[in-house]
């Protein structure tokens, strides 16, 4: 059986610089904001090439405080694909802000830069851009809008550690670029953890303050913020994780690479290539018009898979009554029609073939 993950295959090559900081960290005794932490941040801004880099609790914590620190009018509108995880809508919620669902195009499943102009209103004041999949969205037609409308811009890459635009890594495109490290992501920690990025000195001080009640001083609270530190332990194995991370990522495009010159099933509708953008493959997705038959016959066939996502933000039951009346026939087609195929450090390029060649011998009926 080829699993779509491993979690434990994908860790298990760290086990004992793992243990090492591990041994180090209960002699230290100093669990909370020290110095893995510190360390870490400098580690993952010089890896993006932002000046500063803030860790928090999770990838929504991330986004939540990105908004948060741009202290935006109550009610402000937020554009974001409709076609995104669920954390982004979530962070412009929990925010007290409005989201504003912009279809993706339907080529790459990323924000649609000509849609983007048609939601712009009087109350628009962010932007938040999703990398999705590890693909970077087109980055300068969307900085062309956010500059010549004076928006602020972050960008959500939680499943986008590395990828580059015109060789710039994501995150370093907006004002903030949001990260996680949700354990299945490409830099994954062993629980859950998460980073912003910027480069504007006085938003890195709030940030720093907010994840941590608001505190710029111990005992003093200028802002009323969160506990959402990145946590010591954590910190430490994402150290080891990050100087991984460049050879996993090139792992994911071979495997991607194999995929791409090898199916060529015409009922199967590949991602496209861009010029200039630099995929991270965290998730390697196809498309199919009957795609839960080929995911029974891949199953079958001793091969799993995922979907990302079955049911379009729009559509959950948390979102009932946000936006009532409007259609996202973009979001649902893709929702209807995706599958992810097996694309991680732990598959073989002989995986990669395999699944190419059960792809190629696949006849759907009717
Ligand atoms: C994983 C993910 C998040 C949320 O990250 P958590 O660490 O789980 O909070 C946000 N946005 C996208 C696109 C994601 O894939």
């Amino acid at each position: 059986m080829i699993e779509y993950e491993n979690l434990n295959k994908v860790n298990s090559r760290f086990e004992e610089s793992f243990g090492e900081v591990f041994k180090e960290f209960i002699k230290k005794g100093r669990y909370i904001l020290d110095s893995e932490v510190e360390h870490f941040e400098n580690e993952f801004a010089k890896y993006c090439g932002s000046k500063f880099c803030i860790g928090v609790a999770s990838g929504l914590d991330a986004l939540y405080l990105s908004l948060i620190a741009l202290d935006l009018p109550k009610g402000s509108e937020v554009l974001v694909p409709s076609n995104t995880y669920i954390a982004t809508i979530f962070s412009i919620l929990q925010a007290g802000l409005k989201p504003v669902l912009v279809e993706p195009r339907i080529t790459t499943y990323n924000i649609d830069p000509h849609q983007i102009k048609r939601h712009l209103s009087s109350a628009t004041k962010a932007i938040i851009v999703v990398h999705l999949y590890g693909k970077p969205c087109e980055m300068d037609a969307i900085k062309a809008i956010t500059d010549l409308h004076d928006l602020h811009l972050i960008e959500d890459c939680a499943q986008a550690h590395g990828a580059t635009f015109q060789g710039k890594k994501v995150g370093t495109f907006g004002i903030m670029g949001a990260f996680s490290f949700y354990p299945t992501k490409n830099l994954g920690a062993l629980g859950d953890a998460g980073a912003i990025i910027t480069d504007n000195e006085e938003l890195a001080e709030k940030l720093r303050a907010l994840r941590n009640y608001g505190s710029d001083k111990k005992y003093y609270n200028k802002y009323t913020g969160i506990n959402s530190r990145l946590d010591e332990l954590q910190a430490a194995f994402l150290r080891i994780k990050l100087r991984h991370l460049d050879d996993l990522n090139s792992h994911k495009v071979s495997l991607a690479n194999i995929y791409l010159s090898t199916i060529s099933n015409k009922s199967i509708i590949l991602p496209i290539v861009q010029k200039n953008i630099a995929d991270v493959w965290h998730i390697f997705n196809i498309r199919h018009d009957k795609r839960d038959g080929l995911r029974q016959y891949l199953l079958a066939n001793g091969i799993k898979t995922e979907v990302h996502y079955p049911l379009a933000p729009h559509r959950q039951t948390a979102c009932n009554g946000l936006f009532g009346g409007l259609h996202f026939p973009i979001a649902d087609e893709i929702h209807r029609t995706t599958l992810s195929l097996p694309v991680s450090i732990i598959h073989t390029k002989r995986d990669a073939e395999y699944i190419a060649e059960a792809l190629n011998s696949y006849r759907s009926e009717g």
